[in-house]
């Protein structure tokens, strides 16, 4: 327990330095190219006629509006901030080309080919759709953590690492169960 408590410590003081990891200081211009060319080209992993937001206007519901839409696990977690058990989501062995949408708005935030193999038990993702998502700070661990949300409905999807593969150095921890995912070709 104790050492689970320092690591925890060492990985929030390490997010400190989360800010200055950008992909124009990488020291891999070629693969940052790369991540580019997935973030300008995500919507040739679009399913044809695929039901997406295409806007980022705020989506405002009330609570009870929430709670109708959404069922209760998703709900936990996109409007209570609450965290999946891990290993949980069969999104974490989701690997056909595709699309993950916001299971709050259908926000497509992140495609397939964005998607990494963390060992964590929680879908990861090394990069984002652009404009897809909104960052805070959160103190629920004492020390501060990067927090993300989807930029139209706010709701909460996982926390920010950086940890990730290069050349973002980034991990985006995601909850499946705030995710909906749309296959390329073939059902759902
Ligand atoms: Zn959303």
């Amino acid at each position: 327990m104790k050492r689970r408590i320092v690591l925890r410590i060492l990985s929030a003081l390490s997010l400190s330095g989360l800010a200055k990891h950008t992909l124009a200081q990488s020291k891999n211009p070629k693969g940052a190219k790369a991540v580019e060319e997935l973030q300008k080209n995500w919507k040739t992993l679009l399913a044809d006629g695929a039901n997406v937001e295409t806007s980022t206007e705020p989506l405002k519901l009330s609570k009870d509006e929430w709670k109708k839409r959404l069922p209760p696990q998703a709900y936990d977690v996109l409007r209570n901030e609450g965290t999946e058990r891990a290993g949980s989501s069969p999104l974490n062995d989701e690997k056909r080309p595709g699309v993950f949408v916001c299971a709050g708005c259908n926000l497509p935030l992140f495609s397939s080919a964005m998607k990494f193999d963390s060992g964590t038990g929680w879908p990861s993702f090394f990069t984002t759709i652009p404009g897809a998502l909104g960052t805070s700070r959160d103190f629920k661990l004492i020390l501060p953590r990067v927090e993300y949300h989807c930029a139209r409905c706010g709701g909460h999807h996982g926390h920010l690492f950086d940890d990730g593969p290069e050349p973002t150095g980034m991990r985006y921890c995601n909850n499946g169960v705030a995710l909906r995912f749309i296959p390329k070709t073939g059902k759902a």
